[in-house]
């Protein structure tokens, strides 16, 4: 729920306006000594702190963070909540890794009480992160949907979710059918859709594990459901794709799979894309695809490297994700940090402030979620993170010599910060870091 109580919050406001590669520093804006005024959920103010604590109501609660950054909270394109406790799981590739460690952990979610208690854990990590809005996988099982939207429900946040499609290649305790899977994906929508700040995601985990009818159930879905969303993942791992490619052999390539069931599209985010054939890459394109780029996961299972530069340069829509358990950081700062180093690998360079833009503004323009979230801005959602980029005596020393220069703090906060790093987060106007649901 959000915080009917007005709350200010005092800092240094830094929120983007533009993507830095093509507005430069205009895109971003800085208030050094800032306020933002939060009311019934919402940013209420936002500006110099003197004018924007003078507009607040009598009794308004003031959180002084004085000279740490105030941002907008950080969005994951790309997790799945029923991998906490198969995270750091050694030694396997994707397909391995799946059957030995994840496919027997999702098993237990079948019971809606485990459910409970893993959704808990989550959403308790992700606000500790600085994480406010994600793009999530459930398991097949509907309890799993249910227990993690009602808890959603109930801490106000912003959540994408939806229960995972499987119908071949998987335990028989992880499968649906054709039928069930779009029965229970379709009683799901009904259920949670637009309830709160809740929106739903058509999720055939990948082409693997779904049948064709599968897929085009999957398809009709989303056709049904206009405004929904639509997660799977596409050329991860080179056994991954040579496995597809058997599966089904009419397809000129992984993603003419999804293509063919009707499954791309602007509200479409297909996670890793490391592989992609250049047909793919001009598909993806042309239907406004995202592809969710997962650093600590592709390093994690040796999938392969990310190539942003030949994605941007073909207009395809890129979003920056974690990908929780095969990513090894619930942290978007660290996340950050890994996708510098893959890009490093090849050749490409990543300054702090796109980062920054990316795992803000730029993951929910990626999601079409710009006019809500994803920035400090009058009438947005007060989804709010505080950092500190002296929150360690490493980050500190280090800190000691940068002389007032954002660009440097930022990227020691993404290259050494982590939750400890995130001093407070605000969920609809709500502190939630460490704070009882
Ligand atoms: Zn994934």
């Amino acid at each position: 729920m959000s915080d009917p109580r007005a709350r200010i919050i005092r800092g240094r406001i830094l929120s983007f306006v533009g993507a830095p590669r093509l507005a430069g520093p205009r895109a971003m804006p800085v208030v050094e000594d800032g306020a933002v005024l939060m009311e019934n959920g919402r940013i209420a103010a936002v500006g110099e702190a003197a004018a924007t604590i003078a507009k607040a109501p009598a009794g308004a609660a003031v959180d002084d963070h004085a000279g740490k950054l105030v941002t907008a909270g950080f969005i994951d394109t790309h997790i799945h909540y029923p991998q906490t406790r198969v995270i750091a799981s050694y030694g396997a590739q994707l397909l391995e890794w799946l059957q030995k460690y994840t496919f027997v952990e999702e098993q237990r979610l079948r019971d809606r009480g485990h459910a409970e208690v893993v959704a808990r854990f989550f959403l308790d990590e992700l606000f500790r992160q600085g994480t406010t809005t994600a793009m999530v996988y459930c398991t097949v099982h509907p309890e799993s949907v249910d227990a993690f939207f009602e808890e959603a429900l109930k801490r106000g946040a912003r959540m994408i979710a939806g229960k995972v499609m499987m119908d071949r290649n998987a335990p028989p305790g992880l499968m649906d059918d054709p039928r069930r899977g779009y029965d229970e994906s379709k009683a799901l929508i009904a259920r949670w859709r637009g309830r709160g700040r809740l929106d739903y995601a058509v999720t055939p985990r990948f082409a693997v594990t779904s049948s064709e009818a599968q897929l085009e159930a999957a398809g009709a879905l989303l056709r049904e459901t206009p405004g929904a969303y639509m997660q799977t993942h596409l050329d991860e791992n080179v056994a991954e794709i040579a496995f597809v490619k058997q599966q089904f052999p009419w397809a000129a390539s992984y993603l003419a799979v999804y293509e063919r069931y009707g499954l791309l599209g602007r509200r479409s985010v297909f996670g890793h894309c490391i592989h992609l054939e250049r047909s793919e890459v001009a598909a993806m394109a042309a239907s406004g695809s995202v592809a969710a780029f997962c650093p600590t996961s592709n390093l994690f299972l040796g999938s392969g490297l990310f190539d942003m530069k030949r994605l941007d340069e073909n207009g395809v829509r890129i979003s920056l994700a974690t990908d929780v358990g095969g990513g090894t950081s619930y942290s978007m700062l660290q996340t950050a940090n890994e996708a510098y180093k893959v890009l490093q690998m090849g050749g490409q360079s990543w300054p702090a402030v796109q980062a920054f833009y990316q795992m803000t503004l730029g993951n929910a323009r990626a999601l079409g979620l710009e006019d809500r979230i994803g920035s400090i801005r009058e009438g947005l959602e007060a989804d709010i993170v505080v950092l500190d980029a002296r929150a360690t005596p490493a980050m500190a020393h280090r800190m000691d010599s940068v002389a007032g220069d954002l660009a440097e703090e930022l990227f020691i906060l993404m290259m050494m910060g982590d939750d400890r790093a995130v001093r407070q987060t605000y969920v609809a106007g709500r502190p939630v870091k460490d704070a009882p649901a």
